[in-house]
């Protein structure tokens, strides 16, 4: 007989990532539990990859069985959008909840950026993450998380990172009682050597770009015996953006009562636009994915052109990508200040900037497109007032 049951209840085997991602995949496209999760004594016994894909979507139940049987229950059924949904009375008993339960982060429309009535264009804004004030909270404290196990043993955390995801990992530290050294270029931003050394972390910097540093970082850690989160291959970088950016993205939308066509992102990692990507491309495939990159040769904080060979391992790309200059940019952040009083980081610049230009060849279709705003511009106040010349 088959029984709703909270999933937390239930306890399963660990098993191989990629068994799961197919199985996310599945359930995906179809929206639904197509056959019961297979339990004795609260133990799961067959069908552990339904287990563990519900469980990184993060449904609040699933369907179980003591024996093999097809069920049809769907997402919304089981919950799934119980864990971005209205946070309530917002008391939480410690800061790491800040970032378990305080969700979904805002979604909002902007004025003034196309002349256009019958295309709305919504801000996520990821500043509203409480540590580093960026999306990347998200990816430090998922995989950290999801590693715990692997932690234990280990004093220290090393990354190498551009400013964001170091300072979400050193406040994530400070919490869990780590250490953490993070290896940033010479091109980060100075505020956050700061910050990194406010929180008790030690700060290396050297290089041009992340990229040359992720194999430094590796020898370090393994002479010293500390864990690597590695946030630009680790799965969970994806997983976090599929459970909670776009599952929130995909809740405001829907009960917002928004057509969404599109969505708009950066790439760093890529993690969040790959989240996105695999989430919607598989569950509502109206929702296109544009991505935005750095034009040839030019550089725009954060972010990077992306390989898409293999890349992530979901065998799917963004379906189309936009460069912009860091010129384009910071016009486009200088008339949203002016225009809606407040000012996104250079990347939310370049990602609107990225719209306006897809406005302009005249690719958007009338309805809604949302724009993730990674951080905020108070962090690269002198690049923004220097460039414009104010
Ligand atoms: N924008 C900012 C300000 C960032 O710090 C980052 C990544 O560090 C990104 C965009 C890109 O995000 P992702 O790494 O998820 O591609």
């Amino acid at each position: 007989m088959v029984k709703i049951k909270e999933i937390d209840s239930i306890k399963s085997d660990k098993l191989d990532m990629k068994t799961i991602i197919n199985k996310i995949k599945e359930i995906l496209n179809s929206g639904y539990q197509e056959e019961a999760i297979v339990v004795k004594d609260n133990n799961v016994i067959k069908k552990h990859e339904i287990y563990w894909a519900l469980k990184y979507l993060g449904t609040k139940f699933i369907a179980v069985s003591n024996e093999e049987e097809n069920v049809k229950v769907s997402l919304d059924f089981l919950g799934f959008y119980d864990e971005v949904s209205d946070p309530g009375i917002r008391v939480y008993n410690n800061t790491i909840e800040l970032i378990e339960r305080d969700r979904p982060t805002p979604l909002v429309k902007l004025n003034g950026i196309i002349n256009d009535k019958k295309i709305g264009i919504w801000a996520k804004l990821e500043w509203y993450n409480p540590f580093s004030l960026s999306i990347k909270d998200r990816t430090a404290w998922y995989i950290i998380y999801n590693n715990l196990d692997k932690l234990s043993d280990k004093e220290k955390i090393f990354e190498a990172t551009s400013a964001n995801t170091g300072i979400a990992i050193a406040a994530i530290s400070s919490i869990l009682g780590k250490k953490t050294r993070v290896f940033m270029p010479e091109t980060s931003p100075d505020y956050a050597s700061k910050l990194l050394k406010i929180y008790g972390s030690d700060v290396v910097r050297e290089g041009n770009t992340t990229n040359e540093l992720i194999e430094k970082v590796k020898i370090y850690a393994e002479k010293e015996n500390a864990f690597v989160p590695n946030q630009f291959s680790n799965i969970f970088n994806l997983l976090v953006h599929l459970r909670y950016t776009a599952k929130e993205i995909d809740y405001q939308t829907i009960y917002g009562k928004l057509k969404l066509n599109g969505i708009f992102a950066s790439m760093g990692t890529g993690g969040h636009i790959a989240g996105l990507t695999f989430y919607f491309h598989n569950k509502n495939k109206a929702v296109k994915i544009f991505g935005i990159q750095p034009e040839e040769n030019g550089t725009i904080p954060g972010i990077k052109k992306q390989d898409f060979k293999n890349w992530w391992n979901i065998n799917d790309s963004p379906d189309d990508i936009y460069s912009v200059s860091l010129e384009e940019s910071i016009d486009v952040l200088i008339t949203t200040a002016r225009t809606n009083g407040i000012l996104p980081g250079i990347s939310g610049g370049a990602v609107l900037a990225g719209l306006k230009k897809a406005y302009n060849n005249g690719d958007l279709d009338e309805g809604d497109y949302v724009c993730i705003i990674p951080d905020n511009g108070i962090k690269y106040l002198d690049e923004i007032y220097n460039e414009r010349v104010l």
